[in-house]
């Protein structure tokens, strides 16, 4: 298949990048260059991620500019301006302070997308305290397991969630102190506290302890998506990145609205719904309630976004519309968007340029990296299904792991391997929780190794292959899902797709395709032959699936990507695994 690369244009006035030339940005960038750009505490007492996101913007001009712009399930508007936050945050921090939490202590979070989740996200942070947000439709298992494993100290949630997900596990975490409940009028008990009566306590103001770079600030748990989540622990140095990347990537300038759709109970939602924009100064919105085609598309016409941030899977179920409803609304202050999470299938490219007048730029990063890699620049040519190129400050590479525990890069250009990147960019995880051994076997011939498969083109453009454990070996060829899944796509009767390898005595494994459709198309042994012949017309034979099965409900976990290895466990009738991130 043939994609041609999508230029910008440089005189649209939709654009105004602030990386015009990649060379030369490369050449010109160091990391110090970046600290100097950012905000120290006062009093030379280091670097600390709130102050740099909230104190020091409400201190200067940005007093009354809006930080957060909060829409409520019920479309209630709620604005809070960086004066504002600073006192909330400030009064957080006491809070936590007042009941003997400090520094390293780790502070949970359990609600939905409510103001007091960023409240408290940016409290914590100010408190040098550990925050770890907690995806709120988790049942009580995955819950017990995060904040146990966590060492949680407090909880934050709400009485609904309390009542239902979290009384019947406080035997089981002696380590946590107190619960808070953002909607409980007076104390229930010495561990149940309101947390509105203990705001109303404290002071306005909180002064920052000193904080180092190397101060653990953030637990993030991955997604789940090939076996049991890992904690990644996170330092305040790792603002940097999501400084850099929402400077370069998502080309934060002072006026703009900026949405990212992702929970904070995924590291996206955290990185890039909470730090990034707020580190710039700009207007951050957060919607409450979940995905919805015409309630997204309402928000991006009445908010004026200007970025948006989201997920193929969103987009995918954007496109399930088609692009004449997208069409209908005024889009006109949209400047650019960029998807994270899984292959951006090119199909989702066109669609954008299509249904909301621009291309969809796709970028990677994982947990573990903290932030933005490797992205499609709003200042470079896209090629529609890499992934980009990697940011300044990041080297990224093609290695093949040698027998002896060592990695060697691939030079050759095409070539298949392990993506790796080399340690000591800011966000750059500094280990699993209770895992050290786990943490240590990520890093090789001082590469981190990614566990994903890509290639690397002439021009230093980076396609994704699939994960590791989910390249598919049949007849002598590597398959990586991904491009099948693309193909697949490109049909007009497939809405999504999923592809795995099923255990063959004669071809090793074969190419196994799971697709949901579009409305309108019916699941037939005709669509199915169609199906098959489409892709081994695009694909060959050796590449193209052999079975086609349709199934409206591909199981994806909460953070939108689709469980291959549930696919594979269920097509061979083994035990499904860990669950707890999966969407009901
Ligand atoms: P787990 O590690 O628990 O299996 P996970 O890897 O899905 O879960 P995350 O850290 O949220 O958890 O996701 C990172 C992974 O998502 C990457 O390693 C990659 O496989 C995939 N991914 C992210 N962005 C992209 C992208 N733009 N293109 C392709 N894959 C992507
Ligand atoms: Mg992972």
């Amino acid at each position: 298949m043939k994609w041609t690369a999508i230029r910008k244009d440089p005189g649209s006035p939709k654009q105004s990048p602030h990386l015009s030339d990649y060379q030369a940005t490369l050449a010109d960038f160091s990391w110090d260059n970046i600290r100097r750009e950012l905000p120290s505490l006062p009093g030379k007492k280091g670097f600390n991620i709130a102050h740099a996101a909230v104190d020091c913007h409400a201190e200067g001009q940005l007093a009354k500019h809006v930080a957060l712009r909060w829409l409520s399930q019920s479309d209630r508007v709620e604005r809070f301006t960086y004066g504002e936050l600073k006192t909330l945050t400030s009064r957080f921090a006491n809070v936590l302070h007042m009941l003997g939490l400090g520094r390293g202590d780790t502070v949970c979070t359990l609600t939905g997308r409510i103001p007091e989740l960023y409240i408290a996200a940016l409290g914590a942070l100010k408190n040098t305290s550990v925050f770890c947000p907690l995806y709120s439709a988790f049942g009580p298992e995955p819950i017990y397991q995060r904040m146990s494993r966590g060492d949680a100290k407090i909880l934050i949630t709400t009485r609904r969630l309390y009542r239902e997900k979290v009384a019947k596990l406080l035997n089981r975490l002696p380590l946590l102190r107190y619960v808070l409940l953002v909607d409980l009028e007076e104390h229930e008990d010495s561990r149940l506290l309101s947390l509105p009566r203990l705001m109303a306590k404290v002071q306005d103001t909180f002064t920052i302890p000193s904080t180092d770079l190397e101060d653990i600030a953030l637990l993030h748990f991955t997604s789940g998506t090939t076996g049991m989540p890992k904690g990644a622990l996170h330092v305040h140095g790792a603002a940097l990145t999501h400084y850099l990347t929402g400077k370069y990537v998502l080309d934060f300038h002072a006026d703009d609205v900026f949405w990212c759709t992702a929970d904070p109970g995924w590291v996206t939602g955290t990185s890039y719904g909470i730090l990034a924009p707020l580190l710039h100064g700009i207007t951050n919105i957060v919607d409450e309630a979940d995905f919805d085609a015409t309630r997204w598309c309402n928000i991006l016409e009445s908010q004026k976004v200007s970025v948006l941030y989201t997920a193929p899977t969103a987009i995918r179920r954007l496109m399930r519309l088609g692009a004449e409803p997208v069409k209908s609304y005024n889009l006109s202050h949209l400047r650019l968007v960029q998807s994270v999470g899984e292959p951006l299938n090119p199909e989702a490219i066109v669609w954008g340029q299509e249904a909301l007048g621009m291309p969809i730029h796709d970028n990677w990063w994982q947990t573990e990296t903290g932030g933005i890699m490797i992205a499609n620049f709003p200042a470079m040519e896209i090629r529609p299904g890499s992934m980009g190129r990697p940011l300044p400050g990041i080297e990224a590479a093609i290695v093949r792991r040698s027998e002896d525990g060592g990695a060697e890069e691939i030079e050759t250009p095409g070539t298949q391997g392990e993506l790796a990147l080399r340690p000591g960019w800011p966000s750059m995880f500094r280990g699993y929780l209770h895992d050290e051994e786990r943490y240590r076997s990520c890093f090789a011939s001082d590469w981190y190794l990614t566990g994903d498969l890509a290639k690397r083109d002439g021009d230093g453009y980076f396609w994704f292959v699939g994960r590791a454990d989910d390249i598919i070996k049949t007849a002598g060829h590597m398959v990586g899902p991904f491009e099948v899944e693309s193909v697949l796509m490109a049909h007009p009767a497939v809405a999504e797709a999923g592809v795995i390898g099923k255990p063959d005595p004669v071809v090793g494994e074969l190419v196994k395709g799971f697709v949901s459709l579009k409305s309108g198309f019916e699941a037939s042994d005709a669509l199915r032959l169609e199906l098959i012949a489409f892709t081994r017309k695009m694909l060959g034979s050796a590449v193209a699936p052999r079975e086609i099965e349709f199934n409206q409900h591909l199981p994806k976990n909460r953070a939108g990507k689709i469980m291959r290895r549930l696919l594979k466990a269920r097509e061979l009738g083994l035990p499904d695994g860990d669950l707890s991130t999966m969407e009901e």
